[in-house]
């Protein structure tokens, strides 16, 4: 069996009771960072054997993996932080396991992009998750543009040092729409700043972004 487990985005409280009961169950763990699991694994009293399971290596130690559920064996995958297949690995690994007939399920948990977007005040009915958006201007803007039309929430992972950037292209892709930007989500310092997106901006004339972000905005015609 291929157990997809989610792990924290920040407090080790929100692993779930379900979670910890499969990562002492099955054979072995695959982690996009054995080090960051096997603190994980360390805080829950949980000695477990891992294998590494990340972008640079996902076709070969998937590979392996597949081979290892052929034998009978159980194993759970964990990425960093949140939901493995969410801009993570696992969404190949889940595709070869249906094509061989593997039992596959997921242990469900947190994820920043559901927390940022119930946390927006946004419309959550309908939303469209783009993940990490490209780091060069140029590609970026063409990304945006492409659901500039759309009436769809969006929602965006970004890094620290290209938020500002991010939000100026969105400004000029999109024009100025409602928005929220969700920081440090389940941390000491969780925040969710809601506005338009030139407020948005302004805001960190004063402070530069710090942690991990989740920019979350409103679909074409949609009012704040
Ligand atoms: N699989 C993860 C999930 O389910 O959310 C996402 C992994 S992705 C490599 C990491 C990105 O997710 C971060 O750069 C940030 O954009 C977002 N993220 C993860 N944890 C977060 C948190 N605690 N607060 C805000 N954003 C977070």
């Amino acid at each position: 069996m291929l157990y997809l487990v989610a792990t924290p985005i920040g407090n080790l409280s929100d692993m779930t009771l379900r979670g910890l009961e499969i990562l002492r169950e099955v054979d072995l763990v695959a982690s996009e960072d054995t080090r960051k699991t096997g603190r994980l694994l360390q805080h829950f009293e949980i000695k477990k054997r891992q294998i590494s399971f990340h972008e640079h290596n996902e076709a070969r130690a998937g590979q392996k993996i597949i081979n290892l559920l052929l034998q009978g064996q159980s194993v759970a995958v964990v990425s960093d932080a949140g939901t493995p297949g969410i801009a993570d690995p696992g969404y190949t690994l889940v595709r070869q396991a249906i094509a061989h007939d593997i039992p596959v399920t997921m242990i469900p948990g947190p994820s920043a992009v559901v927390m940022a977007l119930v946390l927006s005040g946004l419309p959550s009915h309908s939303f469209t998750f783009r993940g990490f958006p490209p780091r060069k201007e140029g590609k970026r803007r063409r990304f945006l543009a492409v659901d500039a039309e759309s009436p769809h929430t969006l929602i965006f992972y970004e890094s620290p040092y290209r938020l500002k950037a991010f939000l100026a292209d969105a400004l000029e892709v999109y024009g100025d729409r409602p928005a929220a930007i969700a920081n440090e989500l389940t941390k000491l310092y969780e925040s969710v700043e809601r506005g338009l997106l030139s407020e948005l901006l302004a805001a960190f004339d004063e402070v530069e972004p710090r942690g991990e972000y989740v920019v979350v905005i409103g679909g074409e015609g949609v009012k704040g």
